[in-house]
This record gives C-alpha cells, structure tokens and sequence, in this order.
C-alpha cells in the first residue's frame, strides 16, 4: 500500500501510470464524499469523473433539503445513513461554512384519509430514531405558515429539516478529498473495465487509469458500469424532478419547509425557502427513459402550478425567476444497493436517489467499513489538513459584499458584478484561484450564485463572460482572475 506524502491536485491532464489503491468513478456527493472519507487512510486515491467539474450531475439540481430520516423505512440502510448523514453533516457544514437554516418543515394534511396518516408518520419517525415530531390542528398549522391556502385540516411539525446549498456541500466535500491527497481527473468517462488479478484497468476517454480497488458512484450511469464487471443485478430509472424559483420577494411567505404527506412515488410537491433568499416550488416526479433529459416541460409547469394554487395561492401572484429540474437515479430495488464483490476488488454504491444529499457522509463512512471488511487495508493518516472553509453562498449569512472590515482590506470585496445576487470581483477571483476551480460559467455560478438572480444575468452576463475569457480564467490552466480594479 502506498503512503502518499504528496498533497492532491485537481488533474485534469490525462492518463496516469500510477496505479491507485483506490479509484472512485463519480465526483457527485457521494463519490466526493467517499473519496474524502478514504483519503483520511494511508491509500493513494484518484477520484474519475466524466465532466468537466464536480458536482455537475444530479448532484446539482435537487431540493437541497437536509433530512432528518424521519420518513424514510424504517430498518432500511437508507433510513440508517440519512439520520447518521444529516448528524454528519450538520456537524460538517459549521466546520467548513456550508450553508445551512434550520428552518424545520411542516407536513399538512389536506383531507381526512391524509389526517389519518399522521399519527402513523410520527410513529415511523420514532422507529427511524427521530423523537421531535408533534402533531398540531388546523389552526396551528395557519398560525405556523399563514399563507396557506385553504383547506389544511392538520400538520406535523419536523422541526429539525433544514435547508442547505448543495453545490457548496458537493465542493467542499471535493476540496477537502483534494486536501487530503485525493487526485482529481476531471473529463476521464469510464468507458470499459478490464479486472485482473491484482488491478483493474480503467479504459476512459483520457486515457487508462489502473487501480486495485475500484468504487462505483456513477448515479445514474451505475447500472452501466455495473454491467462493465459482469453484474446485471439493477436498472436505473431516471425520475425526472421539475421545480420552480420564485423571487426573492416571495420569501416572506413561508419561512419553513411545508410538506405534503407522502406516497409511495415519493415525497411529493413541497414549498420551501431555499438557502439563497428565493422560494422554490416542486419536484415533479416523471419517469424517463433518456438519462441526460434535465430539460423543464410545460406539462411539469402546469402540474406545479395546479399543485401550489390549492398550497399557497398567494405564491403564484409571485414572480417565477427560474426553473431547473433534476434526475434522482430510482433502481428497481426499494433500498440503498451498496455491495462489495471482493474477487474483484469492486464496490458498488448505487440507488442513492433523493436523499443522497442528506445521507452521503454516512455513505462515505458506511463505504469505508464495507471495504475494510473485504478486504482493502485502512491505516489511518496521523496528519490530515484542516477542512477547507468555503465561500458563504447562504442569503442569511454574511456576505463579502456586507463585510467593511473585508472589503477595506481587499477592495474586490466591494465591487459588485452581479446586482440581483450580490456577487463580487473578489469572489469570482477567488472561485478561479480555488483547489477545484470551475470549468465554465456554470461552475461559476455554483461556487459564486453569479447569474442566478431575477435577471438570470441579462445585466452582469456580458461581464461575467469577459472575466471568464479575456482575462484568462479558465480552471484547466489554473489561471486566475485578477479583481477589476
Ligand atoms: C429533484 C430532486 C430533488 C432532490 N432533493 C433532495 C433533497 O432535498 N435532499 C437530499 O438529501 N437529496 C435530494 N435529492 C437526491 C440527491 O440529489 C442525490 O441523491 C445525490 O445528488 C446523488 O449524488 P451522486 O453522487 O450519487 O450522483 P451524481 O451527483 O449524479 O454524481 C454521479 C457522477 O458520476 C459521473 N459518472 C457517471 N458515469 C460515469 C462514468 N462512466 N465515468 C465517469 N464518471 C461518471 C456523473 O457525471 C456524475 O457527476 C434530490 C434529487 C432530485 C433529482
């Protein structure tokens, strides 16, 4: 086993004749979180990922809700590993400065047979460990969230969801692995798989990469690469998740999370604040067939929009200021499906489908035990780095463009490019000069929220875009930008 003394790097510069103790295929949060959990042992680690960032695929576009578990099966790995997962990362998120509000949630009732079902919830909260659940009439549930429309005949409180920013969890998560001596190969597709006796060679679009232990958390190419080591125990089934932003000026409706009861297609349409100031209503949940279709539909428009005129009438008199939606990776098996086939050296991480955001710490750490007991060897590193702390990206935290103290040490601070989200020179500066800079504008976006404002960058686009490409800042040749003086 190799002791890396070296620090990671982000490598975006092709084939490697290293062979790897481990190879993580996928940099969503749940390989970055497995790769960052790995690399706190004596093991030399590259993380593949097909696209030209991290955190580019489900990963990016989901509810960005950190569960508590309370709903999940109880008895499941599932229910195990969102409740460890959320302690995780809670804990996690005021090491690094993730965002996160604990805004808690509310389930409403809005017919007797959903009444019914709530005592019954709060019972499966118990069994999932989860105790703060309380059921309240229709006249608290108003009191709670006013707005509501007419109808609710009775809610249950979940005071301890919150909401958080996915794409700072994802990059911190990648940072830290990155930290940690985790090599980065961006733009490296697995395209075939060759298993021998004591390394697997990894045929990608960059060139081979060879490794003894290979983990799979590819979300919804799973099933494919799965199929490349011979299994053929699962298909992923994408299910398409359609949402829409309102402004920021809803925000004052709702102030916490408001759920419907669930069913068995899944969580259902919610209302919630999200963690940059706007309210988002969705997700839609739409079975496909084509893996790469994140488009919005105007069937997914007009269902949402039936949905949250009998939720909240009000929010429809509210500007729509984006839409997005997002593939959750649903497997023809009613759990989490983590196995390991030591013979080969693989492991498998699959089915991670709406909760992978709350449950990837736990994932990581419940992937680092299965390996061990399969035999991959785990010394633990004597000396790891700090965790990085990341740029705040959350409207109720302070903000550079807030900060005096900064912005008189460092005048970038103070130059706002994007009006409608407040986002500064200095920020984008310092996204280009970071371990794992983004690749584009849509990485930009993530790591900064430039260009996600009421005017989706029609005023700060041209001069976003100039600091992208005139003044040389690309991720893939670690040039940084200078702040406009
Ligand atoms: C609409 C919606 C709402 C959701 N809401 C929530 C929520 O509120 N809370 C919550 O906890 N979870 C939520 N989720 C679920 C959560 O987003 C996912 O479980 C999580 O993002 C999965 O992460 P991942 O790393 O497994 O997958 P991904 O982020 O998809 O990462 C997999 C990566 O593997 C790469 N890859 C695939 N094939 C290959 C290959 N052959 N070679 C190299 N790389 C490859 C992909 O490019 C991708 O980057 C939601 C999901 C959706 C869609």
């Amino acid at each position: 086993m190799s002791h890396p003394e070296a620090t990671g790097s982000f490598n975006n510069a092709g084939p490697t004749s290293e062979v790897f103790d481990v190879v993580v295929i996928g940099a969503g949060i749940v390989g970055a979180a497995i790769a960052r959990e790995l690399a706190g042992y004596a093991l030399s680690i590259a993380v593949l990922e097909a696209r030209d960032d991290v955190g580019d695929g489900t990963s990016k576009a989901n509810t960005a809700i950190l569960h508590t578990g309370f709903d999940a099966k109880p008895g499941t790995l599932e229910s195990r590993l969102v409740r460890d997962g959320c302690a995780l990362l809670t804990e996690y998120a005021e090491q690094t400065g993730i965002p996160v509000e604990r805004t808690g949630a509310l389930l409403v009732a809005w017919n007797s047979e959903e009444l019914d079902v709530l005592p019954g919830l709060r019972e499966k909260a118990r069994a999932n460990g989860y105790e703060h659940c309380e059921l309240v009439d229709a006249a608290e549930v108003y009191r709670q969230v006013p707005a509501l429309g007419d109808g609710a005949l009775g809610g249950l409180t979940v005071p301890d969801e919150s909401i958080t920013c996915t794409w700072t969890t994802n990059l911190a998560l990648a940072t830290d692995a990155v930290g940690r001596g985790v090599r980065l190969l961006l733009n490296h597709r697995v395209e075939k798989v060759s298993v021998g006796a004591d390394t697997t060679t990894l045929y990608t679009s960059a060139g081979d990469v060879r490794a003894r232990w290979v983990i799979n958390a590819a979300g919804l190419g799973a099933d494919v690469l799965d199929r490349l080591f011979g299994h053929d125990r699962f298909t992923v089934t994408p299910r398409r998740g359609e949402l829409l932003v309102y402004d920021k000026l809803a925000r004052p409706l709702v102030d916490k999370i408001v759920l419907p009861v669930p069913t068995a297609r899944g969580k259902g349409v919610l209302i919630s604040p999200t963690i940059y100031g706007n309210v988002m209503l969705g997700p839609t949940a739409e079975d496909l067939t084509d893996r790469t279709d994140t488009g919005t539909s105007e069937q997914g428009f007009d269902f949402l929009l039936t949905k949250g005129r009998r939720l909240m009438p009000r929010l429809l008199e509210e500007e729509v200021s984006a839409t997005y939606a997002g593939l959750r990776a649903a497997i023809d098996h009613s759990d989490y499906l983590i196995a390991a086939d030591p013979t080969q050296r693989y492991l498998l991480v699959g089915g991670i489908r709406s909760t992978g955001l709350s449950a990837g710490m736990a994932i990581g750490e419940y992937v680092r035990d299965v390996i061990a007991e399969a035999g991959l060897g785990l010394t633990p590193r004597t000396e790891l780095p700090d965790p990085p702390r990341m740029p705040n990206l959350g409207e109720a935290f302070p903000r550079p463009y807030q900060q005096p103290e900064r912005i008189a040490a460092d005048p970038a601070y103070g130059q706002v490019v994007c009006f409608c989200e407040r986002v500064t020179a200095g920020e984008i500066r310092d996204a280009f000069q970071s371990p794992v800079p983004p690749a584009g504008l849509e990485g930009l976006r993530r790591r900064t929220r430039v260009m996600n404002g009421r005017c989706q960058g029609f005023f700060c686009g041209a001069e976003v875009s100039d600091l992208l490409t005139t003044r040389g800042g690309t991720a893939a040749t670690h040039c940084s930008i200078e702040a406009t003086k």
